[in-house]
C-alpha cells in the first residue's frame, strides 16, 4: 500500500486503551484524561478485523500501545488473534512495563514478537516524580521477566528532557553493555503536554555517551519497523537507537499509521485529521468498503510534520496517552 508520496505503509500502531497506571508529566495530566466509556473502545474483535483489511494491503506489522495497554484485560488475546491473521508478520507491544511481569508468559506464549518498555530513568526518587507513582521497581521486574524469553526481543525507550531526567541516559544506556537490549532515545515531541518540555538532542546525548563509553561504531541493519539510526559502543550488547523525529526528520520513510482505541485512523501524528472507522464498521459496512476508507486515509496521509512549530492549523490538540505515541 502506497500513499500519494509514493511512502510504502507497512506498519500499524493501535491504541487498544486510553488508561493508564502511571501518570507521566509530559504525557497526562496528575487527574489522568476524561475516560471513554467503554462501549466506546473498539472492542479486541473489532481491532483484529481492521487490523485483517490492513494486512491485506500490505500492513504486516502491529505494535500495540495505549494509554497503557496492560491495563487492559486479555491482551495475550489479541496478540494471539493477530498472531492468526494472514499477512501479519509481526506483532509488538509498547509497555511502561509496570504489569509485565504477569502477563509476560501469557504474551510469549501467544506470539509477541517483541517488547518496547518505556523508562526515563533509573532513579527511583525521579521515576515517582516523572511518572507521578513510585513503581520503578515493578518496571524493572517487567523489564527482567521480558528478557527470560529470548524470542521476544526487548528495547527500552527513554525521552531525554532538559532539567528532567538529566544525566540518567549514561545510566540508562549503561543497560545495553550488560544486558541483551538495544536502549533508544526518543525526542520530545511538541504533542500534548509535551509542548511545556524541553527536549534533548541526539547530538547532546551522544556526546555524553562517548565521554562514558568511548567511540562508537555507526550500526548497519534493520533492528526494527521504525526510522531508528543505531550505534554500537565496544564491548556492548545491545545496541543505542536515536529516534529523532524533529533534529533528523523522518518523513520522506515514514512507514507507519495509527489507530486510536476510540476506532480513529490517524495517517500522521501531528494532524488531527483521520478518518473514523469505528461508526461505519458498527454501521455494518462490509469488508470492501472499509477497506475503501482505509485505502484513502492512507492515501491522504501528509508529507510531513511540522514540529518545528508548536501550533498551527490542524494540529493534534489530543494528550498523547491518547494517540498511542
Ligand atoms: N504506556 C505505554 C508506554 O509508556 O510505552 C504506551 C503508550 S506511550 C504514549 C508510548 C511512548 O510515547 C512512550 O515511550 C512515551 O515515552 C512516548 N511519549 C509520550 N509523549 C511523548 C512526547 N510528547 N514526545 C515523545 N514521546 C512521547
Ligand atoms: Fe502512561 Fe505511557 Fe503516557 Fe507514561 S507515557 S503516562 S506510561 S501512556
Amino acid at each position: 500500500m502506497k500513499d500519494q508520496y509514493g511512502r510504502t505503509i507497512d506498519y500499524i500502531r493501535i491504541s487498544v486503551t486510553d488508561r493508564c497506571n502511571l501518570r507521566c508529566v509530559y504525557c497526562m495530566p496528575e487527574e489522568g484524561v476524561e475516560q471513554v466509556a467503554h462501549e466506546e473502545i473498539l472492542t479486541y474483535q473489532e481491532i483484529v478485523r481492521i487490523a485483517g483489511l490492513c494486512a491485506r494491503m500490505g500492513i504486516s506489522k502491529v505494535k500495540l500501545t495505549g494509554g497503557e495497554p496492560l491495563v487492559r484485560k486479555g491482551l495475550y488475546s489479541l496478540v494471539r488473534d493477530l498472531k492468526r491473521c494472514e499477512g501479519i508478520e509481526q506483532v509488538t507491544l509498547t509497555t511502561n512495563g509496570v504489569e509485565l511481569k504477569s502477563q509476560m508468559e501469557e504474551l510469549a506464549k501467544a506470539g509477541l514478537d517483541a517488547v518496547n518498555i518505556s523508562l526515563d530513568t533509573l532513579d527511583a526518587g525521579m521515576y515517582a516524580s516523572v511518572t507521578r507513582r513510585d513503581m520503578l521497581d515493578q518496571a524493572l521486574e517487567g523489564l527482567k521477566e521480558a528478557l527470560r524469553y529470548p524470542q521476544v526481543k526487548v528495547k527500552i525507550n527513554c525521552v531525554p528532557m532538559r532539567n528532567v531526567n538529566e544525566g540518567q541516559w549514561t545510566t540508562l544506556a549503561g543497560l545495553s553493555r550488560d544486558l541483551p537490549v538495544d536502549v533508544r532515545f526518543i525526542e520530545m515531541m511538541p504533542i500534548g503536554l509535551g509542548k511545556e518540555f524541553q527536549g534533548r538532542s541526539q547530538d547532546d546525548i551522544l556526546a555524553a555517551l562517548r565521554k562514558a563509553y568511548g567511540q562508537e561504531t555507526l550500526f548497519y541493519g534493520k533492528c526494527g519497523n521504525g526510522p531508528s539510526i543505531y550505534v554500537k559502543f565496544p564491548g556492548f550488547k545491545g545496541r543505542i537507537g536515536f529516534i529523532s523525529a524533529i533534529s533528523h526528520k523522518f518523513c520522506g520513510e515514514c512507514n507507519r499509521i495509527r489507530l486510536t482505541s476510540e476506532g480513529f485512523l490517524k495517517p500522521c501524528l501531528q494532524y488531527e485529521n483521520g478518518t473514523d472507522i469505528k461508526g461505519p464498521l458498527r454501521r455494518g459496512q462490509s469488508d470492501e468498503e472499509l477497506a475503501m476508507l482505509i485505502e484513502d486515509a492512507i492515501y491522504r496521509k501528509p508529507r510531513s510534520h511540522h514540529f518545528e512549530q508548536a501550533e498551527g492549523e490542524g494540529f493534534e490538540q489530543r494528550q498523547m496517552s491518547k494517540i498511542g505515541g
